[in-house]
């Protein structure tokens, strides 16, 4: 769904120190390793298919794939976004090397690397490059001090952390023009449950962030005694914060994330915060339109600016600011970062190595430069048609799809399908690639360059407020192993990284290929009606075109969405919170009925396929299987108590036997009966 993509130090570069020496073993690629897009070994024969698909599809995958000690979760997307990873590296690595004989993008990246990789120069400057940001922190007055401070450490970190997050985005009511977006934020906690909820764990996560920002002041210099009183100074604020937080399920609702307001209005919200100042200080002191996504937010924030001292928020600053440098640090606050938000938040065992983490940063920092050689070596042309190919059958299937629903009237179709035949496509890669020439990065400065890689990207943003709509931007760069529709472009979008096996793989019959890639375009396409981004129309307009009766009808469908996955449990005594996945969950099997639609197409005009029993399985049994085989993987309880909270995809498990129960292909396929746990007594379709 809409993802306002920005670069959050902290959330991408997970860190510690221990430089993996032990795995040397560990060596770039120079081609990609070969996994097959149905992968027999990766199943477990012995399980029975009508009881526990999942475990019949995915049993071997999951036993031969221990989760890596440097890894929260690991899957089947995990492992291959690790394969592109490893072979950025080889690129990264001969970039770095050369000085001369490069292009302006090789030169970026390459030196970005090699800083990145210089840990003993890292190591060497220590805490030094907070330095002129608590220099501006200091230099604070009063209160009236603030909004050009903020505005300034923001640009430079451009994250949320900040007490608030300010940005760009398009206007809900009219997606051609683009407007700022005044968000939530400030929190350091992954969610504002984190802060809420009473049971046992949550409260020693709790106590443990604590002592988290203690550790981090003392290694700035407090005295233990200090250092205690200033965490518990960042714990209040946040926590205030936090209780003026909208929930994630009621974030889901754009009607309660778009509020306009003028500049006056704005200023009304927090009247002790000089918003000219602060706009003026960000460069954009005319704008006059906002989008408050949560005012209650907003007016909690201007009272704590108004009943808080000046240390206090001084405090909170320093804090936010370590917090998001850290891992750019000497490998002391590198260290105390990972402890607390890989280890003890997410239960990971070690600190990735550190080419991983620096190919990652080079990613999220010169995407678009580094993906252009991704694509020139791993992504032909002829790939691009093939899933074009697809995508255009997977279309074709919603739009018969959407003509044979007899829950939904001719009126409501005939706007369906318009929005449907406005989705644009957009496969691989950009047509126009982003020109950093304005960043500049040296060899010699990392934590330089992620200020300035940081200050890019927000200016990036900014200066779209007010200006035509590109159409052409993508959200995601073309190595990520991940798929997205954005319902305010309403387009569909699938990078290079996720056109490669296993998911999508040349040398494989069709039907796992259906199963698999044909199963991701649907899901991507079916979002576009999915609960929420069905209430945005054909321009991307939040509008609603649907008659009551219909929109009624989908509701009732969508319910019995969220009572089947509700009695899913993730981990513990912790069950899927059903509104917080049901975008998802509608977008899984929507892509999966679409897949299976598509495939039919696929296999009247090959017929040969049709028949052809392979390693054992039928076509259609391979369609499944291969559909499931995308979903593969090992999870930390730790990790999966957060994403409970977090994440709105449901475990992998039910991503495939949520699905099947559903399906009364499958049933046929694998000659299941009625009764069995693979097959529902009241079965769920949406789309
Ligand atoms: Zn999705």
């Amino acid at each position: 769904m809409r993802q306002l993509v920005r670069f959050a130090l902290s959330a991408s570069l997970a860190g510690a120190v221990s430089l993996a020496l032990a795995q040397s073993a560990d060596q770039p690629l120079t081609s990609f390793p070969y996994t097959p897009g149905l992968d027999v070994k990766a199943m477990d024969r012995s399980a029975d298919p009508c009881v526990d698909f999942y475990q019949f599809a995915c049993g071997g995958w999951m036993k031969n794939n221990p989760i890596p000690a440097d890894q929260a979760r690991w899957s089947v997307y995990g492992k291959l976004t690790q394969d592109n990873q490893r072979y950025l590296w080889g690129i990264l690595d001969g970039l770095a090397s050369k000085t001369d004989g490069r292009n302006a993008s090789q030169q970026k990246t390459g030196d970005y690397f090699a800083a990145c990789m210089d840990e003993k120069a890292i190591e060497a400057r220590g805490a030094a490059p907070l330095q002129p940001y608590f220099e501006q922190i200091d230099a604070m007055r009063s209160l009236r001090d603030l909004p050009t401070t903020l505005a300034r450490l923001q640009l430079a970190l451009n994250e949320d952390g900040l007490f608030f997050s300010f940005g760009a985005n398009q206007d809900f009511g009219n997606s051609t023009e683009v407007i700022a977006f005044a968000s939530g934020g400030g929190l350091g906690l992954p969610d504002r449950d984190s802060y809420l909820k009473t049971d046992a764990k949550s409260v020693d996560i709790r106590n443990k962030y604590v002592q988290h920002i203690a550790n981090t002041f003392v290694l700035l210099g407090q005295t233990a005694a200090q250092a205690k009183q200033s965490a518990a100074t960042v714990m209040a604020m946040e926590t205030t914060l936090a209780k003026a937080t909208l929930s994630r399920v009621d974030k889901r609702d754009p009607y309660k994330l778009y509020h306009k307001v003028n500049a006056k209005g704005l200023q009304a919200l927090t009247p002790g915060f000089d918003w000219r100042a602060y706009l003026a200080a960000l460069g954009e002191k005319d704008l006059n339109t906002f989008n408050v996504t949560e005012p209650a937010f907003y007016k909690a924030l201007g009272k704590q600016w108004k009943t808080a001292d000046l240390n206090a928020i001084k405090t909170y600053l320093r804090w936010h600011v370590a917090r998001a440098m850290s891992p750019a640090l000497s490998s002391a606050f590198d260290k105390e970062h990972f402890d607390f938000y890989s280890s003890t938040l997410r239960g990971v065992k070690e600190q990735k190595p550190r080419w991983k983490r620096c190919v990652t940063l080079v990613d999220a920092q010169l995407g678009e430069a580094l993906g252009q050689e991704f694509v020139s070596r791993a992504f032909s042309p002829a790939l691009k048609e093939k899933a074009l190919h697809m995508t255009k059958q997977v279309e074709e299937a919603m739009a018969k799809d959407i003509d044979s629903l007899d829950w939904m009237s001719n009126d409501t179709k005939a706007r369906a399908q318009e929005k449907l035949k406005s989705i644009v496509n957009k496969i691989g890669y950009p047509d126009q690639w982003r020109d950093y020439g304005s960043y500049q990065v040296k060899r010699d400065d990392f934590a330089g360059n992620v200020e300035r890689g940081n200050l890019f990207e927000a200016r990036r943003q900014l200066a779209k407020i007010g200006k035509p709509l590109d159409r052409k931007e993508w959200g995601m760069t073309p190595p990520t192993v991940n798929a997205y529709y954005n319902p305010q472009m309403n387009d569909i979008n699938f990078p290079a990284g996720v056109l490669q096996p296993p998911l999508y793989d040349d040398k494989m019959d069709d039907a796992p290929n259906y199963g698999n890639t044909g199963g991701t375009i649907g899901h991507e396409l079916t979002h576009a009606f999915d609960d929420e981004g069905r209430q945005f129309d054909a321009q991307g307009n939040l509008k609603d075109w649907w008659t009551k009766k219909d929109a009624k009808a989908f509701n009732e469908r969508a319910q019995c969405i969220v009572d089947q996955y509700a009695k899913y449990v993730v981990v513990d005594d912790i069950k899927i919170n059903s509104k917080l996945t049901l975008g998802e969950d509608v977008a899984d099997l929507g892509g999966l009925i679409l897949g299976w639609m598509a495939w039919q197409t696929q296999m009247a005009s090959m017929p040969q396929q049709a028949e052809a029993t392979r390693d054992g399985l039928t076509p259609a049994q391979r369609f499944f299987v291969g559909n499931a085989q995308w979903a593969c993987e090992n999870d930390r309880p730790e990790n999966l108590r957060v994403s409970a909270m977090t994440d709105p995809h449901s475990p992998g498990k039910f991503r495939v036997n949520g699905l099947v129960v559903n399906m009364p292909e499958f049933e046929k396929a694998f000659s299941c009966k009625p009764g069995q746990p693979m097959v529902a007594t009241k079965r769920c379709r949406v789309w």
